[in-house]
C-alpha cells in the first residue's frame, strides 16, 4: 500500500520505517527541512536503537522516502497518517494546531480517496473535528471521497520498533467498513490481535491506557514513601504484589516520578477532557500531585543529607527521561537539577545519549565524557536514568574519586548491599528508613 505519514519524528519515523519493513510503500513528511534534509542523507535525527540501519536497508530498496511536501505525499498516498506532536497548553489542553494545519493541508491536496488516520495522542472527539476541517477545506465542488480512523501508537521510546512490531493489541477506531479494510489490511503482516471500535473509543483507549500507567507509577511512588518510613523494602514490595496476575509487576518501579513526552501531557489533556465533559477526575488529579511531590521529595533528602547546598558539587549520571533515548522532553533531571541549582549547588552531568537535547534545556551545568569524570570531586551522586551502562561502573574507582562517598539512587538501580558494604552511604527512594 502507499502510504504517507506527516511528522517525522519519535513515532513518525518508527511507524514509517516499520510499515515499509513490513511491505509498504512509506513517504514520511516533516516540515522541518534541515531534518528533512538529514534523513534523506540517511542519518537519523533521533536516538532509537536499531532504527538507523533498518531507515537506510529500506531506503536503498527504495520503499522508504523522505519528503517536505505535504501536497506530494497527499497525492501518492491512498493513507495518511498523522503523527505530528499533541503538546500541551498551559491550561493542560492538547494543543492541537499542528493536527488542524497538517489536515488542512492534506485537505487541499486530495485528488481521490484518501483514508486520514491519526496516529498521534488526541482528546476523544479530535475525529469529528478532523473530519469537519477536511469538509471546509476541501478545493470548492471537490467530489473526493474520504474517511477518517484513529490508530493510537502505544511504542515506549528506547524498545520501539519491537513494540511496534510485537504489540499486545492494534487498535482501529473506524466509521466505515472501507476505513477498516484498508486497515486490516495493512497490519496484516502483524499477526495480533485487532481491536476494532468507533473513533472516540479508540481514542479514549489511548488516554486511558496512558493515564493507568502513570496511575501504576503514582501508586508505588506513594507504597515507597510509606516504605521509608515504616522500614519496608519497596523493591520487595512490588515483587510480591507484581506476582499477582491481576496486578503484573509491570510500571512498579519506585523512582523519581514519571516524565517525558506522553505521561504528563496525556495525563494533563485527560484530567481537561474529563472536565470539559462534567466529571472531576479527581483519582487522575492525584497522580499527578504525586509524581510531582515525588521529585521534590527526592530533592528535599538530598538537602537533608548535604546539609548545605551552597557551592556543593553534585554529579548526575542520567538526564534522559528514560534509557535507551535521547528524549529530555520532561525529563525528571530538569526540574531536579534547577531545584538544586537555586539553591546554589554546581551540577556536573553526563548521559550516553541525552547530551546534545539536555544542553538546550539545561544552563550552568558541567557536561562530562562519561561517569567517572562526572564524580571527581564531587559531594554526592544522583542517579536519574537507569541506563545499563551505569551498572557496569567500577564502583572501587568511582568512591576513590568522590569528596563524599554518597549516593542518592533515584531509580534503584543498584544493589543496597553492595554499595554500603562498599563504604557507600546509599539512599533510594522507598528502600526502608533513611
Ligand atoms: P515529535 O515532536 O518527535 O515529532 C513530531 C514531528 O512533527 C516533528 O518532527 C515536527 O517537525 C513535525 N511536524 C509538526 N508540524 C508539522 C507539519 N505541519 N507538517 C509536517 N510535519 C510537522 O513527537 P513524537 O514524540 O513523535 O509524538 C508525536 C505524537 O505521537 C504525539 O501526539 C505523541 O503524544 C504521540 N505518541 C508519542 C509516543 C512517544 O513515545 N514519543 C508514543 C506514543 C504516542
Amino acid at each position: 500500500m502507499n502510504i504517507a505519514i506527516v511528522g517525522s519524528g519519535y513515532v513518525g519515523l518508527v511507524t514509517g520505517v516499520c510499515l515499509a519493513s513490513i511491505g509498504h510503500r512509506v513517504i514520511c513528511v516533516d516540515n522541518d527541512r534541515e531534518k528533512i534534509k538529514k534523513l534523506k542523507e540517511g542519518h537519523l535525527t533521533i536516538y532509537e536503537p536499531g532504527l538507523e540501519e533498518e531507515m537506510k536497508r529500506l531506503m536503498k530498496q527504495k520503499r522508504l522516502s523522505f519528503n517536505a511536501s505535504v501536497k506530494e505525499a497527499t497525492q501518492q498516498s491512498e493513507v495518511i497518517f498523522i503523527a505530528v506532536g499533541t503538546p500541551s497548553k498551559k491550561n493542560g489542553d492538547a494543543d492541537l494546531t499542528y493536527v488542524e494545519n497538517v489536515v488542512r493541508e492534506i485537505a487541499l491536496h486530495m485528488d481521490s480517496y484518501k483514508l486520514i488516520v491519526e496516529k498521534s495522542t488526541v482528546p476523544a472527539e479530535t475525529g469529528k473535528r478532523i473530519q469537519r476541517t477536511i469538509q471546509l477545506n476541501l478545493p470548492r465542488n471537490s467530489k473526493v471521497e474520504f474517511d477518517v480512523a484513529s490508530n493510537p501508537e502505544f511504542l515506549r521510546e528506547g524498545s520501539a520498533i519491537s513494540d511496534f512490531m510485537n504489540p499486545d493489541r492494534i487498535v482501529i477506531g473506524v466509521e466505515s467498513q472501507r476505513a477498516e479494510r484498508i486497515l486490516r489490511e495493512i497490519y496484516k503482516p502483524l499477526k495480533t490481535k485487532i481491536v476494532v471500535t468507533n473513533i472516540n473509543s479508540a481514542e479514549m483507549i489511548k488516554h486511558a491506557s496512558n493515564s493507568f500507567l502513570a496511575m501504576k507509577i503514582s501508586f508505588i511512588n506513594a507504597i515507597a514513601q510509606i516504605c521509608d518510613r515504616v522500614g519496608a523494602d519497596v523493591l520487595e514490595v512490588s515483587e510480591g504484589m507484581g506476582l499477582d496476575k491481576r496486578i503484573g509487576r509491570n510500571f512498579l518501579d519506585a523512582g523519581i516520578g514519571y516524565g517525558g513526552s506522553c505521561f504528563p501531557k496525556d495525563v494533563d489533556a485527560f484530567i481537561r477532557l474529563s472536565e470539559k465533559s462534567g466529571y472531576h477526575f479527581s483519582l487522575l488529579n492525584e497522580v499527578r500531585n504525586v509524581n510531582e511531590k515525588q521529585k521534590m521529595s527526592f530533592v528535599k533528602l538530598v538537602e537533608d543529607k548535604l546539609w548545605n547546598l551552597k557551592d556543593k558539587v553534585i554529579g548526575v549520571w542520567g538526564l534522559a527521561f528514560k534509557p535507551n533515548t535521547d528524549d529530555m522532553r520532561n525529563a525528571g533531571s530538569l526540574d531536579i537539577i534547577a531545584a538544586l541549582q537555586q539553591e546554589g549547588a554546581k551540577i556536573r552531568a553526563y548521559d550516553p545519549q541525552a547530551m546534545g537535547n539536555a544542553q538546550k534545556f539545561l544552563k550552568n551545568v558541567n557536561f562530562c565524557k562519561d561517569p567517572y569524570q562526572v564524580i571527581k570531586g564531587c559531594d554526592c551522586l544522583l542517579i536519574l536514568t537507569e541506563w545499563e551502562e551505569f551498572s557496569q561502573v567500577d564502583f572501587k574507582k568511582v568512591i576513590k574519586d568522590m569528596r563524599q562517598a554518597i549516593i542518592f539512587d533515584g531509580r534503584n538501580m543498584m544493589a543496597l548491599k553492595d554499595l554500603k558494604k562498599m563504604g557507600f552511604e546509599y539512599y533510594g527512594m522507598g528502600r526502608g528508613k533513611a
